[in-house]
């Protein structure tokens, strides 16, 4: 079994080591611990300490602050005592990007560091090396000789440290040898902590970010595993890098987040969105919340002695196709109008369907469901080409796209030779029916409390017992906040997309249908498995921004929202950016204070322009590749 965490049937955390961080551990029996970072200038002292307060208040129980130089670590100083003397002891993070002595300097100071080992003894060049393995051991003896100093002041000061490995900014040395992988991240941080070990400096936590969920979970995944293979135990932190806002951001956080969460890896984590830090707090501690509250009284869950598929390497579990559900179809959304007795065309609006009377017309959004479900009612309009309906079986022939949905207790009535759906939990031993119903899709459901083990066991059975019909996960959520909702059902829904299970989603609340339907298809492209609008991999903000983050992507999302599928990169500094935005296709980055430069993919395409007119320029540069489509014509 290629084991990554404890227990694939039960919640159970992974035991980590305690470390402490000031008066706060982090690991062993310590609740997940909840942190973010200031988004101020390091240098202004009272802005920082009011803003730390302010996150405090909030409930961040760790607050990290840049140092991008050795006057930013130094001013950490008169900000840890400004705090201290108004009664706050929430331990402080210095933040290190490429510069060792300003880390050297802040670990004398605050209760942690955190270094990312792509940049701390690197400078990237985007260049690729060929390492005979002797080059490569002189690199690493490099890396030692910057290192260990860092490690001895820590040592000294009972600093504690996070290795913090970001997808986006690996060295090019680990780029040349293991490339741009999961594996190349784990490889980055272990470096790191074998130099630490030599001196038994094991105050360590680690982090293996992305903004792309698939990676960063498997990133986590293969350090867990390689982690217990050599003997080691360190705590981890866990983040998506560069979520993005609003409700596109927490879901991303979730299905990253929330899918190691649920297989209890994890010991403190930083929901990246770009709002004020302290909103990130409330969201941290509703996805942390949830672990504390699991109980050991849920229905017990046959055992997994062996994992059929990759846990590594996302690939699409292959079902048959079957009308366009399954194969290579994007994954289907399926929407419920079953709990209204008389359905006008107006309440197809929700759902991504406008109709005109007037142009006699359906206007249909990327965000219109593939399918609705309408129980035992009927629907007296003509419905939209695009879309297919799923009632309740009643014993009558469905008109064309209409299907039927069947019960287990009505298995004998499904017929063989047309489309037709089966509604099941996951207990149900429906597998032997299966082998002799080629057209039937079922749609998997659960009450279990452990709902994403429950369903994935199930498809793993279905590997083991050679099942290929397709998937649709289905899942009920009420009595939950708006958040609660968008939190719980992209970490349940968003981790079997993650492991390449489901043909489609089916979610249901007490909710607005409008609102499901947006998270629906926003778990789909925050798993990366259907694209269905822009995508913005924008940073939280620190106190490198050069200009105000979340004002500018307010601008170019207001200008670009239509262009569906493409990756739009939006980062406050040269510094970092243009490594952490990893995949966007374009990048708008700040150089200097009023000045960004223009990215397509890696590479620089305009330098220093001024800000006033960089959307513009942005919005030229798309069109000049082909990307850009006018609004009205989508
Ligand atoms: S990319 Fe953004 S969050 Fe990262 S260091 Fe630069 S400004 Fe700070």
């Amino acid at each position: 079994m290629q084991v990554y965490c404890p227990s694939l049937t039960q919640y159970q955390r992974w035991e980590t080591r305690c470390v402490m961080i000031g008066n706060v551990g982090v690991g062993g029996d310590n609740p997940i611990r909840i942190q973010s970072m200031t988004t101020t200038n390091t240098m202004d002292t009272e802005g920082t300490i009011a803003q730390s307060i302010r996150m405090i208040e909030a409930g961040c129980e760790i607050v990290r602050i840049t140092a991008p130089s050795i006057k930013d670590a130094k001013n950490l100083k008169p900000i840890r005592d400004g705090l201290r003397t108004r009664g706050f002891n929430t331990p402080l993070v210095a933040d290190i990007h490429f510069t060792p002595n300003a880390a050297a300097v802040a670990a004398t100071i605050v209760e942690k560091v955190r270094i990312n080992p792509g940049n701390y003894a690197d400078r990237k060049k985007f260049e690729t090396h060929d390492y005979s393995d002797q080059s490569y051991r002189e690199e690493l003896e490099r890396v030692r000789d910057k290192f260990m100093p860092l490690i001895r002041i820590c040592k000294e000061n009972g600093t504690a440290m996070r290795i913090g490995t970001n997808h986006g900014s690996l060295s090019d040395r680990i780029m040349s040898r293991y490339g741009d992988t999961p594996l190349g991240m784990v490889e980055s941080a272990l470096e790191f902590i074998r130099i630490a070990e030599e001196v038994n400096y094991n105050d360590i936590i680690l982090s293996m970010k992305a903004s792309n969920t698939q990676v960063m979970v498997q990133a986590y995944r293969l350090l867990v595993k390689t982690m217990v293979d050599e003997g080691m135990n360190y705590p981890l932190h866990l983040g998506v890098t560069e979520a993005g806002e609003a409700d596109d951001g927490r879901i991303k956080s979730a299905v990253g987040i929330g899918t190691l969460l649920e297989d209890g890896l994890g010991d403190t984590i930083r929901v990246s969105l770009t709002e004020e830090p302290e909103a990130e707090i409330p969201i941290a501690s509703i996805l942390a919340d949830r672990y504390e509250q699991k109980n050991d009284g849920s229905r017990p869950l046959p055992e997994i002695s062996r994992i059929p598929y990759d846990p590594f390497f996302h690939t699409r579990l292959n079902t048959k196709k079957i009308f366009n559900i399954g194969g290579d179809e994007v994954p289907r959304v399926i929407g419920d109008l079953s709990d209204k007795a008389f359905i006008h065309y107006e309440d197809l609006g929700q759902f991504g369907y406008l109709y005109s009377p007037n142009q006699d017309k359906w206007h249909i959004s990327d965000l219109a469901i593939d399918f609705l479900y309408i129980g035992s009612n009927s629907i007296d309009f003509e419905i939209p080409g695009t879309l297919g309906i799923i009632q309740e079986y009643q014993g009558t022939t469905p008109g064309k796209k209409y299907f039927q949905l069947y019960t287990v207790k009505q298995l004998d009535n499904i017929p063989v030779d047309k489309v037709s759906f089966l509604t099941c939990g996951d207990s149900d031993n429906v597998f032997p029916n299966l082998k002799s119903l080629p057209n039937c899709i079922l749609i998997l459901d659960t009450d279990h409390e452990y709902g994403y083990s429950a369903q994935r066991r199930f498809f793993i059975e279905c590997i083991e017992q050679g099942i290929t019909n397709p998937v649709i996960i289905k899942r009920f959520y009420t009595g939950y906040t708006k958040d609660e909702l968008l939190l719980y059902s992209a970490t349940d829904l968003g981790a079997l997309q993650v492991d390449g299970f489901g043909d489609g989603v089916w979610l249901n609340s007490d909710h607005d249908k409008g609102f499901i339907n947006e998270i629906s298809f926003g778990i789909l492209q925050a798993s990366r498995t259907r694209i269905s609008k822009t995508e913005y991999i924008s940073c939280p903000s620190c106190g490198r921004t050069l200009f105000d983050l979340q004002e500018t992507t307010a601008k170019i999302r207001a200008r670009t929202d239509h262009l569906k599928g493409v990756k739009i990169g939006i980062m406050g500094c040269i510094v970092n950016g243009p490594g952490e935005m990893a995949d966007a296709d374009y990048g708008y980055v700040g150089t200097s204070p009023g000045q960004i430069s223009l990215y397509k993919g890696q590479d620089v395409v305009g330098k220093n322009i001024d800000v006033d007119g960089a959307v513009d320029s942005l919005i030229q540069l798309i069109d000049s590749n082909g990307d850009w489509v006018e609004p009205g014509d989508v």
